[in-house]
Parts: structure tokens; sequence; C-alpha cells
């Protein structure tokens, strides 16, 4: 079954609450704009759903065959069984094609290695993956001390947006490189000076952990490039092959059990059914290897402070929350109050908003704005700073998970949380792009990313 790229236009808000809502069409949310007729938003859509929704009014420009373009993507990967194994063929500065799932891991641990051991510790994950591949991220960092910044950076949840563990690799192989040779970072125009670098792993933990899903990455570099999932087996009796995983980005405990918290009517992105292709949030909280290892990180690490998880596609930084629009004025209207629950999720209602503090919703918008005129010096692309909550609600997210962990037991570190949606909506198979143009996106998300170490304090 072809799914599309597409462009759709609807004649109101309430057309474009429909795509989720009663068509289940997977939208990049933030790419809603209002246009002469109505709204547009980007997406990806079947066959059979561009059908019906052209039928209902919709009008719908089809940009690729999204399968058929991302086999040609699936071409230029290396196979597996070709592990590059010197550290020039492992550098993503001079790679010509995505890092396979071995070669992630493969450069992880170079980084770790002479000559970066005296600040730099492999840290290996807890829990193995369904298909038993052990995960690792790294802590960059010389010095002790919880008064050390700890900031997370996170990449690879979704399957097919293989570009995230590309740009942390990359971001970890030019800060371990320009530590260790005392100098300074230039990315296109934009510089990092050696004192930055130095500051950054002198006073601050860098914990990076770039392929949180290697079982989904695999099989959308080789089988379905279209997969987001991780690869639970499918329930038994079940043997279709969109039954298999659940979306990792919704199986977080944060208002995880939809139905019981959002308004019946409100165009939520997630699903129950362990057969939707796209957004099945699990049998419970935490369920996932892959979750609880991410989990895993912070609990084990309470300075972590900040947190990145790096997504595609929208050009958009986001900041929380991404359940309902923010107020600064009303404490007792949050995510825990039960008087709220069946509620929430409406974009343009006043009856529940999520509590974010001013000062809280300050620092979350000023590091955000440091990364996106850092990404944006480095050739003009400008990602948008804004909440992750758009027309479209989500719950059971990294971001609100790790926000909400100090709003919900006062022992734990309070973690300023974003998600990057790396890459345009113009590109071709935006997820996963031709690699010359992804090998620019690295480059400017890496600048935002060094931005935001140096000013995460
Ligand atoms: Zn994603």
């Amino acid at each position: 079954m072809p799914r599309y790229h597409a462009r759709i236009t609807g004649p109101d808000y309430d057309a474009m609450a429909d795509l989720v809502r009663k068509y289940k069409v997977m939208v990049a949310r933030h790419s809603v704009e209002q246009v002469a007729n109505g709204y547009c938003v980007d997406g990806h859509a079947s066959g059979a759903q561009i059908r019906a929704l052209e039928s209902a009014g919709y009008t719908v420009e089809r940009l690729e065959d999204t399968d058929k373009a991302s086999k040609a993507r699936q071409k230029e990967t290396r196979k597996v069984t070709e592990l590059a194994v010197s550290a020039e063929a492992l550098s993503v500065a001079t790679s010509n094609a995505y890092l396979n799932v071995a070669e992630v891991e493969a450069a992880l641990a170079a980084i770790a290695a002479a000559p970066n051991k005296a600040f730099t510790k492999l840290i290996k994950l807890p829990k193995k993956t369904w298909e038993k591949r052990v995960c690792n991220s790294l802590r960059i960092g010389k010095g002790t001390g919880q008064d050390r910044a700890g900031i997370f950076l996170l990449g690879g949840v979704h399957a097919r947006e293989w570009g995230s563990p590309d740009i942390l690799i990359h971001f970890m192989q030019l800060l371990t490189d320009a530590y260790r040779t005392n100098t300074g970072i230039t990315i296109g125009p934009k510089k990092f000076s050696a004192a930055q670098i130095k500051a950054i792993v002198e006073t601050k933990d860098i914990y990076v952990f770039p392929q949180a899903n290697p079982d989904g990455r695999n099989y959308s570099m080789v089988t379905e490039p279209m997969w987001r999932k991780n690869r639970r087996p499918a329930p038994s009796g079940h043997s279709e092959s969109q039954c298999v995983g659940v979306d990792l980005n919704r199986n977080y405990d944060f208002l995880w059990d939809f139905p019981a918290y959002f308004h019946p009517d409100c165009p939520i992105a997630n699903s129950v059914d362990p057969c939707d292709h796209d957004v099945y949030i699990g049998p419970k909280a935490a369920s996932e290897p892959e979750t609880k290892n991410v989990i895993w990180m912070f609990d084990s690490f309470p300075n972590i402070h900040y947190f990145v998880d790096i997504h595609s596609y929208s050009e958009v930084i986001l900041y929380n929350w991404g359940d309902d629009v923010n107020q600064a004025t009303k404490p007792a209207m949050n995510f825990r109050n039960a008087s709220f629950d069946g509620k929430r999720g409406i974009a343009n209602d006043t009856v529940y908003r999520e509590y974010f503090a001013a000062a809280d919703r300050k620092i979350a918008v000023g590091l955000a704005n440091k990364m996106r005129d850092a990404i944006k010096a480095v050739r003009g692309r400008t990602y948008r700073t804004e909440q992750a909550m758009s027309l479209y609600p989500t719950a059971g997210t990294s971001d609100d998970y790790a926000f909400s962990r100090h709003l919900v037991d006062s022992t734990k570190t309070k973690v300023y949380s974003y998600t990057i949606e790396w890459g345009s909506p113009s590109n071709p198979t935006p997820f996963h792009p031709p690699y010359p143009e992804m090998k620019k996106i690295i480059d400017e998300v890496t600048a935002g990313l060094l931005a935001f170490c140096v000013a995460a304090t």
C-alpha cells in the first residue's frame, strides 16, 4: 500500500483536526499554516486515505510516493556487513552515507576510546532491545561533582528519522576532538572558541544517547523505510506487519492513558490499537525496554537539568507542554489534577490549559532561541521556537515526561526539555533526506546543540 508525502489543504480549523481525529493521517503537526483558502498541513497518507480526503472536499497535493523514493535512500546506506572499521570511515564529516546501526555503536565506542579516555565514559544501558541489541550512551566531561549541569541529548527514537544518530555522533566527534586539541569549532560562519569548548567539558556533563531504537532503525534502513516504532513482537493473533512495535515517544508516563485524560473530541495522534502503523502507545506506560533505558538515564544522573530529544521533520524547536496550550496564572490547572480529566487537548478553548510558570517559560524560550540563532547562523535556515502543543496535542512524549518528573516527585531534578524536529518539509523523503542535504542539516543542528551546551548552566 503506497504512501504519499502530501500537502493537504482544508477549509477550516476543524478540517485540520479531522485529519487526525477522523482520517488518521500522519501529519507534521508543526507545519499547519493558514493559507488563502483555509489551512494547510504537510503529512503522509495512503492512496485510500487521499481518496477519502478528496471526496470529503480536501485538496491534496501529492509530492512523492514515499516508499518508492525512500527505497532509493535505503540503497545509499551501507549494509550491516560492511561495517566501516577505520576511524576515518566512521567520521560523519567525511561520510557520504547514513551510518548504519552497527556503525553508530562502533563510532560511539571509538569516541570513548583512547585518546579521549580522560574525559569520556561509555555507559551501557541496562535493558536490551526486543531483538537483543545492547545500547550505549556516552558521558563527555572532565571532573566530577553534582554541581555540574548535566545536559542529556537523545536521538534515534523514531526508526525512520535516520539523521538524528548521525547528528549526535558528529556532535561528539567535533566536541571531543576540539577539547583534546584545545581548539575551537567552526561550522560555516558559526564559531565556538577553544575557551567555550573547554568550559563545556570541564564544567558540565554532556550525556549523549544517540541510538535509542536500533531495532527500528535497522528495520527502516533494510526493510520498510517508513517504519517509526520499535520492534516489540505483535500481539498473538495478529500477523500483519504493522501490528509489530510501539511508538516509543508515546510510551512515557505522562498522561499516558490518554483516553482517561483528554477530551474525546480532541485530535490527539495517539492510539491504543497495537496495529496502528505509527502511534500505538504500548500495553502500559514505560512498557518498552528502549523507554526504560531513557528513564534510567534521568534516574541514574540526577544532575541532568536539560534535555533535548532529536527528531525529524519541520524545522522547529519545541518546548513544554505538548498536551494543551500553556497558561501561567492557574497553578491548580495541571496534568495531575483529576478534576480536569476528559477536558484536555482542545487548542482553541480555555476550559483546560496546562500550567507553565512564567519563570520556567522564560528560561525554556531563552535557551530555545539560543539554539535557533546558532542554527540560523550556519546556512540561514530559521527553525521556529514554539510550544510543543499546536493544533494537535500529544501525550506520553519524552519532553513532557522529563519536565513533569519534578512536579510529580519534588525530590527529582527539574529538567528543561526540548524536541528538535530537524529538516524542511520541502526536502525529498523528509524523514531521511538524501545525504548531501542531511550533511547540511547535521552541521546546522550540531551548531544549535553546541550553542545550547554553552548557554545551559
Ligand atoms: Zn520523531
